[in-house]
């Protein structure tokens, strides 16, 4: 059997290294990528220090059956190295990262050498996947074929959209990272907004302050609302809000409402001497509460010894993709009204960046504009303009990332030519749905799925699930 896996991002380093644990044997893999950051994909290529991992090690390891994994190659004296106080937890730059990954990557393919696989990586774009009854001919655009019996689509998400249509204008960043390039020509006096307010946003000031930036910073969006902050783990076993349980569910009544899924969520919280009532309204709170006070109260609440951000956060990624699935397109459209502060929960940003936003806004070089409505360029700058009134700036870093579900720039070609073949269809909420059974989706790109971006533990389960079908 011939696997072609198409990208070399965290999914397909999951995927590699679960096809090396398992005890399959001889086949042959071929992984097609353009991009120099082999391994790292779009997140964990070189780049500052300041830009760090979004989480601790128990839920960075890309090996789905081993928690441990990533803690274990990161070792004591880098963990120590890398510590964050605040949460307890050592929290490395996504370059270093990257390392891990790479490492993981090479280490998996010679164990499959090992076991007799033929491994291949093929520095090149894939354009189309062709073929008839018996074999699929994975295209690229170097103008070759290449013959595969299965082919695994793990080719990321697209890069920031650019709401505003201002690509093309002088100081204008249309994609921050690397962020060691961008922030680089940004002049240290200049006037800087950052267009969005999640995690991307959150590595653009925490960066730009690490580099001794003078000027003032805006995080200028249409919500103005922050990410939650990281509480430092307790170790907390979840047994209601759990993937068994909605199982269950859906075997005794063939459907899971959010009903079902907040009552599962109340046990959670019952059964640890908790609420939902205050839970639900401290989070609906998200949406009035000024920003600013909101991360000052989370960074205070970094120890609180409440499970019930924590068993939510860490649901969302666990369970919620299953989830998702389940529920009846109504009570997913209550979820989507809530996608901005749904996002912040699932993914905060770590107690050390959330630390130094709220230095940056106490000293007044930081802001939250809301409210945002239009970004147009004007008189060498940019003019923001929002229900409080204009602001100008000098320059404007682009921050909204593209939603789960976008297609890449560089898949598009492949996109197109697998819907056309109808190899492929687009799924009515966003994302492909292969057509073909030896044609599988890894990753955000996947239809149906929910409109959080995948994490490391949901990259590294769907890719043992898959590794698993492929060598049946
Ligand atoms: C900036 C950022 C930071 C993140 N930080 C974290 C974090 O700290 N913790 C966490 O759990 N999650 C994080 N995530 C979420 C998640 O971990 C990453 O999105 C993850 O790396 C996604 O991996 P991937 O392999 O699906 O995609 P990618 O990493 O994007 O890799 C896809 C690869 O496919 C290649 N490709 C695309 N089209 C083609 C084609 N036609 N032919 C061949 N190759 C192609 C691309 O060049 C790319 O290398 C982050 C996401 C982003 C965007």
């Amino acid at each position: 059997m011939h696997i072609a896996i198409i990208g070399a991002g965290a999914a397909t380093v999951g995927l590699l290294d679960a096809l090396a644990v398992s005890e399959a044997e001889g086949a042959e893999v071929t992984v097609f990528e353009p991009g120099t950051n082999l391994w790292r994909g779009r997140p964990y290529g070189p780049d500052l220090d300041s830009v760090l991992v979004n989480a601790p090690p128990a839920i960075m390891s890309v090996r789905g059956s081993d928690s441990g994994h990533y803690a274990a190659w990161l070792g004591p004296e880098r963990a120590a190295a890398h510590l964050d106080e605040l949460l307890g937890q050592p929290l490395v730059p996504r370059a270093r990262y990257g390392e891990y990954l790479a490492e993981t990557a090479e280490a998996a393919l010679a164990r499959l050498r090992a076991r007799g696989w033929r491994t291949r990586v093929v520095a090149s774009r894939v354009t189309a996947v062709a073929g008839d009854g018996s074999r699929l001919r994975v295209g690229s655009a170097d103008g070759r074929e290449h013959p595969a019996d299965q082919v695994v689509l793990c080719v990321g998400v697209g890069t920031p959209q650019d709401h505003y249509g201002l690509r093309g204008a002088p100081g204008f960043a249309g994609d921050p990272y690397p962020l060691a390039g961008t922030l680089g020509g940004v002049p240290g006096e200049a006037d800087v907004a950052v267009i969005g307010s999640g995690l991307t946003a959150v590595d653009v000031v925490v960066s730009l302050a690490a580099r001794g930036h003078a000027g003032r910073i805006a995080l200028v969006s249409r919500s103005g609302m922050l990410p939650a902050v990281w509480q430092r783990p307790l170790g907390h076993q979840r047994r209601h809000l759990t993937v068994e349980r909605v199982e269950a569910l859906r075997r005794e009544r063939g459907a899971v409402t959010l009903d079902d899924l907040a009552g599962q969520l109340r046990a959670e919280l019952e059964a640890a001497g908790e609420d939902l009532a205050p839970f639900t309204r401290e989070l609906l709170s998200a949406a009035s509460e000024p920003p600013v006070e909101r991360l000052r109260r989370q960074l205070a609440a970094v120890g609180d010894p409440a499970i019930a951000r924590r068993a939510l956060q860490e649901a969302a990624h666990i369970v919620g993709p299953l989830a998702w699935r389940l529920l009846p397109e109504p009570d997913r459209e209550r979820l989507r009204r809530h996608t901005r502060l749904a996002t912040g929960v699932a993914s905060p940003m770590v107690p050390v960046n959330a630390a130094a936003l709220l230095r940056l806004f106490e000293s007044g070089q930081l802001s939250v504009v809301a409210g945002v409505r239009k970004i147009e360029a004007a008189r060498g700058g940019f003019r923001v303009r929002g229900d409080g009134g204009d602001l100008d700036v000098d320059v404007a870093v682009n921050a909204v990332n593209a939603p789960p579900h976008a297609v890449p720039g560089a898949a598009e070609p492949l996109v197109t030519a697998l819907l056309a073949e109808g190899r492929a269809a687009l799924h009515p909420t966003g994302g492909l749905v292969p057509a073909d059974p030896r044609l599988h989706v890894l990753g955000d790109l996947a239809g149906g799925g929910s409109f959080i971006t995948s994490s490391i533990p949901g990259l590294a389960a769907q890719a043992g699930r898959l590794a698993g079908a492929l060598t049946g």
